[in-house]
């Protein structure tokens, strides 16, 4: 099936994806899983991921990334108003709270920019907010679910683990995946990490639903243009074994501690040069695997039947406006 792109301009990723979260090293440590972007970390660069997901070694809030989490709480809280409620002043408005509420659960996050920069930061965010409604009216339609925590296992018994911005169900029945990017449409070199990320829900959701989402929606608010993919159930099929491999070739690095440094785009974003051959540095002593409970319980036997690991905190049956 055809993925659709509105226009494409030649601009580099979003920066807000190039780290998952600015905290994650203060997290307590969950078994390891695949989400979208470590999947992506280690194709671009094995060491990348290991730095992130094994060390997990700290890497400091970029303003880029916080903005990012900033817009994404305002949509998601956007959605929890009432329709007519959802205009883009209010929602614009919201901004300076909700950045209120995000400085004072995450201190670290005050002096990332000098008080001088800041207004002008949030008025960036408050512009990418306003971007949204260029592409969407969100009076007309009630999402099933906004920040959607996935976690379940492929038929190979890979961990999957990611969250999805935002789950729309037609009355029809049709699912849609909606993803926001704060950053600006691919262009042609970026395209085909955008369309993994797409693939990934995808398959989360045809796992966890037995449903083959009709279209998946990247959202690009930094120049108001989208993209659309329709996936097919042979795709997601094929794309299951595809991550089983990566996912056997993480597992053998883990196991080995063989983490090589590839030089790439992602380095413009990498926090870690200092740490990187690639750039003249020595990575750290390698900690180890996590525990053996950490890891994937390995595929089951050939010939099992399809078993649903995770749990649907949602299930069928709450409706949404058409697409
Ligand atoms: S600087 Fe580049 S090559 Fe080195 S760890 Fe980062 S992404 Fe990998």
């Amino acid at each position: 099936m055809g993925m659709t792109v509105t226009m494409a301009q030649p601009v580099g990723t979003d920066p807000a994806e190039a780290s998952e979260a600015f905290g994650e090293a203060a997290r307590p440590r969950r078994p390891l899983a695949l989400s979208p972007s470590r999947a992506s970390d280690f194709k671009s660069c094995p060491l990348l991921y290991r730095l992130r997901a094994v060390d997990r070694l700290p890497e400091p809030p970029s303003p880029a990334a916080v903005r990012g989490t900033l817009v994404h709480t305002v949509l998601e809280e956007m959605f929890g108003r009432p329709g007519p409620e959802r205009t883009p002043r209010r929602t614009a408005e919201a901004v300076g709270p909700a950045w209120e509420r995000m400085a004072e659960q995450c201190p670290e996050l005050v002096g990332m920019l000098p008080d001088e920069a800041m207004a002008g930061w949030l008025d960036s965010a408050r512009d990418l907010v306003r971007s949204y409604f260029r592409l969407e009216d969100p009076r007309r339609f009630e999402p099933q679910a906004c920040e959607y925590a996935v976690e379940i296992d492929t038929v190979d018994g890979v961990p999957l683990r990611g969250f999805i911005d935002r789950l729309d169900l037609a009355p029809t029945g049709e699912l849609r995946i909606v993803d926001y990017k704060t950053g600006r449409s691919p262009g042609p070199d970026f395209e085909g990490r955008a369309l993994y990320q797409l693939k990934f829900y995808a398959l989360m959701i045809y796992r966890l639903r037995g449903v083959v989402p009709a279209q998946l929606k990247l959202i690009y608010l930094a120049d108001g243009l989208s993209l659309q993919y329709a996936p097919s159930e042979s795709e997601l099929i094929g794309f299951s074994h595809a991550v089983g491999a990566l996912w056997r070739a993480v597992t053998a690095a883990l196991e080995s501690g063989n983490f090589p440094a590839r030089r790439g785009p992602m380095c413009r974003w990498c926090t870690h040069q200092a740490l990187c051959p690639e750039y003249g540095g020595t990575p750290p002593p390698y900690p180890g695997a996590p525990s053996p409970g950490a890891l994937s319980p390995g595929p089951p036997a050939a010939g099992a039947p399809m078993t649903v690991v995770g749990a649907d905190p949602i299930g069928p049956g709450v409706t949404a406006g058409t697409f």
